[in-house]
């Protein structure tokens, strides 16, 4: 099977040992794991017509306060290219930034699932897209040869860990308003990103003008599984049928839904987040202590990008630590996950100083 380039070491990695190259190395947190269980006793109606999707969904209704309409699928790739695909038409385009995950890492779906919609990237500091930027792809083409901007896709938090606040995204809501385009956020770690701001979910999603999040439950403790939460609900008209003809309708709907109810009925899912961010921080400041290595982006959220001489590198790679290089804009990128140890961060620090 392809998998990314990265450290050629890999099969050589300690393999109990928890790693920075991304929180999906994770395996399952004990809410979403007891949920799973409690839900693996007897027969219960298939499809999604379960008592535990129903629970999972009243919880993201409650969380963000408000009646939005959830549906559960495998992973982030379908969840953003359906989402994307029910706010465009063929001819339409959907604005991200050069770095988005949609653009980057999901090998054409959006465009595949949209029949044609072209995606459209935009440059923009700290892997963020500005209203600045929006308006001006918007506005630099208005005639009938260019595919017609219907949506923006904003990653919260961002492929470089860095976060949207309310502000930035009603700025480009109001953009979006004036131009008659729809909001899309991939979420894989909103959750990251809702205690990072301290805000309420809420303030972040549909009170800034968000129509329809991605929101991560793989990265945050589940094992498999991401929601797509629809704030305007008439864009979920019909989507049902668009993830069944996806492969995306799981017939035991309830082993998608039930590790939610796990995360979400009593905080685990910002307990997680919370923990993860502050495993980022503690690499962080550990990392700005060694001299003549570049922090490259604001840490906000769980992920901490730094410049890292090759040959330290190289040998982190051959003592069986694992991380990405190639994500961003360069530079070593050390993701930490819910269950990142303060002894992880510290063994990796001292690895570190031993081969600089
Ligand atoms: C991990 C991730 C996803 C989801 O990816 P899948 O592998 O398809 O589950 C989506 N967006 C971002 C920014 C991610 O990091």
């Amino acid at each position: 099977m392809a998998t990314r380039k990265g450290n050629p070491y890999a099969a050589m990695a300690v393999p109990a040992r928890r790693q920075f190259a991304s929180d999906n190395y994770a395996g399952i947190c004990p809410e979403a794991w007891a949920a799973m269980e409690e839900a693996n006793r007897g027969h219960v109606v298939a499809y999604g017509n379960d008592p535990w999707t129903q629970e999972a969904a009243d919880h993201i209704r409650d969380i963000f306060e408000t009646r939005c309409e959830v549906f559960f699928v495998f992973n982030g790739t379908a969840a953003n290219s359906l989402a994307l695909a029910s706010l465009c038409q063929s001819y339409h385009s959907v604005i991200c930034h050069e770095l988005a995950h949609v653009e980057t890492d999901e090998c054409g779906a959006p465009e595949f699932f949209s029949n044609g919609t072209k995606v459209l990237t935009v440059a923009g500091a700290h892997g963020k897209v500005s209203a600045e930027a929006v308006e001006r792809v918007v506005k630099r083409r208005s005639d009938i040869h260019y595919p017609k901007p219907r949506a923006i896709s904003l990653t919260q938090a961002t492929e470089v860990g860095t976060v949207y606040t309310a502000e930035e995204i009603k700025a480009i809501w109001s953009v979006a308003k004036s131009h008659g385009l729809r909001i899309q956020m991939d979420g894989a770690r909103f959750a990251n990103a809702v205690v990072s701001l301290g805000v309420k979910p809420k303030e972040i999603t549909w009170q800034a003008g968000v129509d329809v999040l991605c929101l991560g439950g793989t990265k945050n403790g589940a094992g498999v599984g991401e929601a797509v939460v629809f704030f305007d609900v008439k864009l979920a008209e019909e989507f049902d049928y668009r993830c069944k003809q996806s492969g995306q309708l799981a017939s035991k709907m309830r082993y998608l839904s039930a590790p939610w109810v796990g995360l979400l009925k009593d905080g685990a899912w910002l307990r997680n987040a919370t923990h993860a961010n502050a495993m980022a921080a503690r690499l962080e400041s550990g990392l700005g202590r060694i001299v003549g290595l570049k922090i490259l982006f604001p840490r906000q959220a769980n992920a901490v990008f730094a410049e890292i001489p090759e040959a330290a590198v190289e040998s982190l790679w051959k003592k069986g630590w694992l991380f990405y290089t190639f994500i961003g804009q360069g530079g070593c990128r050390l993701m930490c996950a819910w269950d990142t140890t303060e002894n992880d961060v510290d063994a990796f620090l001292a690895e570190l100083k031993s081969v600089l």
